[in-house]
């Protein structure tokens, strides 16, 4: 084994984030890592199916050498030898989240040596994961900002616990370092936007969803609501489900986007779904921030490797953010402030980003 960089996996959130984001650093500045304690603070410890998607997937990505790649590991010792684009397919064969293979892959396939096209089955739409709406409409057009060249296309839909979604992903490898992101002040909010959907259900789940996030955004004074409905008919529905779901963001007049979203769940009704989504997103919004809770984590990556001081409002700091953090000074060497905030005073985070390229 080379000289490696140790992480704990058991810091912060202590989750399958710490573990996804110190391969993903590893295999940008070609460091091999290891990772100990793999998600000691969840209740099944070790490797799951999803997380070994990720391990296996960056494992093609950059021909790296591996150690403990099993269901239930503990220690992952990750050691790549380059980055690879190209066309590959990447299948957790479960309802594994697709959003969170994403969050794993793509800050390499930034650095790799040609373009990528990557087809990802599993969920779209699973618990304690991006819905993959929220990385389309908002994650991605942030990371825009940044100059990443990304398209991504929703084939299909997946839900817990079938699976059987599919995503196209096409990212370009930068030519210049990412540039640093600015968003301070949230601004008025201009538009709400939204898409409820559901598969292999009535039609009036969806329209369900929206009704009661509308009047729950109306009640609270948000009346410029655009909030679409995802429905096929019985002899169109391609998906395997049933599954439904709702995302919302805001979009202000300074070009912040904040989300606020939920999933069906069996036994819960169609208005209680579309009515939390709502309450997500004005929690989100009364929060001050220019970025939303799970938007701050996933930007930490990128922000520290962009070129310059990036700095973020944010509605609500996270186990997550903070982890995201420890793992990024811990192997890109990036120094981030942490200004708490207080009730309705968002945080700001701040980071003179390492220009990587
Ligand atoms: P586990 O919790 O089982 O270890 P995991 O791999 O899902 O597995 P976490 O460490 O909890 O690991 O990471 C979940 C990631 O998903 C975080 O980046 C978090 O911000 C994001 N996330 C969770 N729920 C949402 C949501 N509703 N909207 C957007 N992002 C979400």
């Amino acid at each position: 084994m080379k000289d490696y960089i140790l992480i704990d996996g058991s810091f912060g959130e202590g989750g399958g984030q710490i573990f996804r984001t110190a391969l993903a650093y590893s295999a940008i500045v070609q460091k091999p890592v290891k990772i100990i304690n793999i998600r000691a603070k969840r209740k099944n410890p070790g490797l799951r199916p999803q997380h070994l998607s990720a391990l296996e997937a960056l494992a093609v990505i950059t021909k790296a050498k591996i150690r403990g790649g099993f269901i239930g590991s503990k220690e992952v010792y990750f050691e790549p030898q380059g980055i690879y684009g190209g066309k590959f397919t990447i299948d957790t064969k479960t309802a594994g989240s697709i959003s969170l293979i994403i969050q794993a892959i793509l800050p390499s396939l930034l650095f790799a040596d040609k373009d990528s096209q990557v087809i990802i089955k599993g969920g779209t739409d699973v618990p304690f994961a991006p819905p993959i709406d929220t990385i389309k409409f908002v994650f991605i057009p942030l990371l825009w900002r940044l100059s990443a060249d990304i398209k991504i296309e929703v084939k299909r839909r997946g839900h817990y616990p079938r699976g059987g979604g599919i995503v196209y992903l096409e990212v370009k490898p930068i030519k210049k370092p990412l540039k640093p992101i600015k968003l301070m002040e949230q601004g008025t909010i201009e538009k709400i936007l939204g898409i409820s959907h559901c598969v292999k259900l009535p039609k009036h789940v969806s329209e369900r969803q929206v009704k009661s996030a509308s009047e729950v955004l109306m009640q609270n004074g948000y009346e410029n609501l655009e909030i679409s409905i995802e429905w096929y008919p019985p002899e169109k529905d391609p998906h395997l489900g049933p599954g439904s779901g709702i995302v919302l963001w805001a979009k202000t007049n300074t070009n912040a986007l904040l989300v606020g979203d939920e999933l069906g769940k069996r036994g819960i009704p169609a208005e209680t779904v579309g009515k939390n989504a709502a309450i997500e997103l004005i929690k989100q919004i009364e929060g001050g921030g220019a970025v939303d809770v799970h938007n701050t984590d996933q930007l930490i990556p990128y922000m520290a490797l962009a070129d310059g001081i990036s700095e973020i409002s944010s509605s609500e700091i996270s186990l997550h953010t903070l982890t995201a953090i420890y793992v990024a000074e811990k192997v890109l060497n990036a120094r981030f402030n942490v200004e708490k905030g207080s009730e309705h005073k968002p945080s700001k985070i701040t980071v003179k980003g390492i220009g990587y390229i």
